[in-house]
């Protein structure tokens, strides 16, 4: 096959609290991650002699510095392949949004190349490669919903999340998520509430018990909007808001679709800010 053609979801983290900094700088941490329906699409072409990026937006690289890129080299080189592939990636996710689409991209060039080469790397082997690119890139290749702990890289599949439809809503400026790290000061974390495995399970009243981000304050303190969308959402219908990982999106979340989707058209017909009207993947 000379063409494969990958989907390549985002996510939002429904909770995601900060438990530590270890001696090398990284924080350590504990979030939900969800995949979205929401998709850049990866296309794989191969029988080529180097290593190429193709994508039209122009916050995203082509050069070596693009996941996707870095994501294709380790796996060639890991597996002493001297062959190339041309990536070419229609971007829908919004870049630097705190919705993953950089990892998401180099999970599906991992999962893309290893099914093209007939599978020659196990599950953990490809964990270890997609761990070198980014503490996100392992939850992508397990297409479900995670918990994750450490700096990301300890993954536990989480079958519980209900169907639930999200409202998400985009900022027009962007955030670095490492800005967002250095500026979180450890002591000042507000997120009280502690992980509870059954809380899906029960009402889901609960989810407003369990959702939290120790991210937003930092993200809200420079970023005032961030409140101001949340404040929207919730005030349109949304049962509950939250920014997504060092943000700016922050979605709405809904049990029932049909207020979801008028709650999409209130605030995209305001005009100010990139509204999607999308479901958590399940699985
Ligand atoms: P993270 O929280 O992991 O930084 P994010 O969702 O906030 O993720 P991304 O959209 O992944 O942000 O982009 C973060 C940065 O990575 C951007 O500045 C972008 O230029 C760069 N980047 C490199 N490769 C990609 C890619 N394939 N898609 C999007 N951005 C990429």
């Amino acid at each position: 096959m000379n063409e494969l053609v990958i989907p390549s979801p985002a996510k939002i983290n429904l909770f995601l609290k900060v438990v530590g900094k270890r001696p090398d700088g990284y924080h350590e941490i504990i979030t939900l991650l969800c995949r979205i329906g929401l998709f850049d699409t990866v296309v794989l072409a191969f029988n080529q002699s180097t290593i190429s990026v193709e994508c039209a937006h122009p916050r995203v690289p082509e050069d070596k510095s693009n996941l996707a890129h870095r994501a294709a080299s380790l796996f060639l080189d890991a597996l002493s392949i001297h062959d190339g592939v041309a990536i070419f990636i229609d971007k829908v996710i919004p870049v630097a949004a705190g919705l993953g689409g950089g990892s998401s991209n180099a999970a599906a060039v991992l999962m893309g190349l290893n099914q093209h080469y007939g599978l020659p790397l196990a599950d953990r082997e490809l964990g270890g490669i997609a761990l070198k690119i980014g503490a996100d890139v392992p939850f992508f290749l397990i297409r479900h919903s995670a918990i994750a702990r450490g700096i990301g890289d300890y993954l536990e599949v989480y079958k519980d999340v209900p169907p639930l439809s999200v409202v998400l809503v985009r900022p027009t400026f962007e955030v670095s998520t490492s800005w967002v790290y250095k500026n979180l000061s450890l002591g000042l974390t507000n997120c009280e509430k502690s992980f509870k495995y059954h809380c899906f399970e029960e009402a889901f009243s609960k989810v407003n018990d369990l959702l939290c981000n120790d991210l937003e304050q930092v993200t809200i303190r420079k970023f005032p909007q961030i409140k101001i969308v949340k404040r929207a959402l919730i005030d349109l219908g949304a049962e509950t808001a939250l920014m997504s990982g060092s943000g700016p999106s922050v979605f709405g979340l809904f049990r029932d679709r049909h207020q979801a989707k008028k709650t999409f058209h209130s605030i995209r017909d305001r005009g100010e800010w990139d509204t999607f009207l999308v479901d958590v993947l399940r699985p």
